[in-house]
């Protein structure tokens, strides 16, 4: 691998800015850029000291930065966005077993969540933001539990990692237990107060979503109010939709609509709202999602691990539905892993439409432009450009099993079919290095882990469930 090699136009895609310094300078890397013209090349990335990208330029071009980060011979790539995640279930990894959506939710889940305590939950965020942020996941749409939930938002805080989330939200329906029941205006009252308290703290990296858990658990006032608020208040709606088929019929038997369309009556399936999942869409709910301009979060392990169902995804992307990835919860898959969502994505594609029917390009562009774009923050994150948020990973593609010739086609077949997340080194967000040779820099691993221990343990024996 040399600068001869690169795929690069003659000159950079973009140039210092002059008036944002670098105060850190990636030199050597072959750059994913993902920017229009989606261009990859040899390119030094110069990171200024307001954390946004001020240049990708060729290689001893740009200016001297207070620091260097050597990554010669490595990779460059936009952070990689997780559109639907569940920090709050993070502790609870193989304690939800074999059983279908519903039974999944009441028997374990639910009972679960409704054990947490702050420190429980805190502990949870941080062991699953420890797994992301060394992953190469610089951003996420998180759906939290229905208390506490400023512990999502501290943790989220303290690690760095770019966070939109809220509390889940649980007025009505059957099976949910008394530790998570709310009444309508509760639910409506806490999700007011942590978005004033949270949304656009930490410099704007944190932000707040309204996340109605799923139509079937909340009642019909509250999901107008839901819809109401985030259309005057300018936040997102983050919800689960069409995950099962009898959770559907359920649907369809309350509001005599299937998931999809029941939402879009209530105002909830528009530019602003994220629907996980979205597996069974009538051919009429493809053409809502895309008319409003809503996002579909494709969870292609959750899906798979709960029997679910594969979602449409070559046609949501022939229909101009914006799609984003995501890995759902530690439970339903059982890992935070957004290059396996990827992988999954481009090799289940190709079983539902044909081979050649999902580029590894375009699966990768869901990673990163889709889920920048379901964020609302198209503009900021999402590839590597003068002006945008230095959110990016260092990956090395040097190992045995992703060994290849760096060719343009090439550098996206290996990045979507055969880098690992341990192949993450490096991680910026918002132009700080929250992992830096393999080791997160803003929290102590050991310390993650042992809170996770005791989280777990007092969460179980407060559930009064034992392990499965
Ligand atoms: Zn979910």
């Amino acid at each position: 691998m040399s600068p001869a090699q690169t795929q690069a136009q003659p000159q950079g895609p973009g140039h210092p800015t002059g008036d944002a310094p670098a105060s850190l300078v990636i030199r050597g890397a072959l750059v994913v850029t993902m920017d229009k013209e989606r261009r990859v090349g040899y390119y030094d990335v110069l990171v200024g000291a307001d954390g946004r990208i001020a240049g990708v330029v060729e290689p001893g071009t740009g200016c001297t930065g207070a620091e260097t980060l050597d990554a010669r011979g490595l990779v460059v790539v936009p952070g990689l966005v997780q559109a639907h995640v569940h920090l709050c279930q993070t502790l609870f990894r193989g304690l939800a077993e074999d059983r279908p959506l519903l039974p999944w939710l009441r028997e374990r889940i639910w009972p679960l969540e409704g054990a947490h305590d702050p420190a429980s939950l805190g502990a949870s965020a941080r062991l699953g933001i420890a797994e992301l942020l060394l992953g190469g996941t610089t951003a996420v749409l998180d759906m939290g539990t229905v208390h506490h939930s400023d512990a999502l938002f501290e943790a989220a805080a303290e690690s760095g990692l770019r966070y939109t989330g809220g509390k889940a939200m649980m007025d009505s329906g059957g099976g949910i237990p008394a530790s998570l029941q709310e009444t309508t205006a509760a639910s409506l009252q806490e999700s007011d107060r942590l978005a004033a308290r949270w949304h656009g703290a930490a410099g704007g990296r944190l932000r707040y979503a309204y996340c109605p858990r799923f139509v079937l658990s909340c009642s019909v006032p509250l999901l107008q109010s839901v819809a109401e608020r985030a259309g005057r208040d300018g936040h997102l709606v983050h919800t689960h939709a069409s995950e099962q088929l009898d959770e559907i019929e359920a649907v369809r038997a309350r509001f005599g609509a299937p998931n999809i369309a029941a939402l879009g009556a209530l105002g909830l399936a528009r530019r602003n709202a994220c629907l996980a999942h979205c597996i069974w869409p009538e051919p009429e709910e493809i053409d809502l999602l895309a008319r409003q301009g809503a996002s579909v979060v494709h969870c292609p392990s959750s899906n798979l691990k709960l029997g679910s169902g594969i979602a449409p995804l070559a046609e949501f992307l022939k229909q101009g539905v914006n799609v984003a990835l995501g890995a759902d919860g530690a439970p339903g898959n059982n890992r935070l892993d957004a290059w396996e969502e990827v992988r999954l994505a481009g090799l289940l594609s190709k079983v539902q439409a044909g081979v050649d029917a999902v580029s590894a390009r375009t699966v990768f562009e869901l990673a990163t432009l889709g889920g920048a774009r379901a964020l609302g923050l198209g503009e900021d994150i999402g590839s590597l450009e003068p002006g945008k948020q230095a959110d990016l990973a260092v990956v090395d593609l040097g190992g045995p099993h992703a060994f290849g010739d760096y060719g343009e086609r090439d550098v996206y077949t290996r990045l979507v079919y055969a880098v690992r997340a341990s192949d993450v080194r490096t991680v910026l967000v918002g132009g700080r290095v929250v992992v830096r040779d393999g080791r997160l820099t803003t929290l102590d691993v050991r310390a993650v882990l042992r809170d996770a221990q005791d989280g777990r343990a007092a969460v179980l024996r407060r559930a009064g469930l034992a392990p499965e």
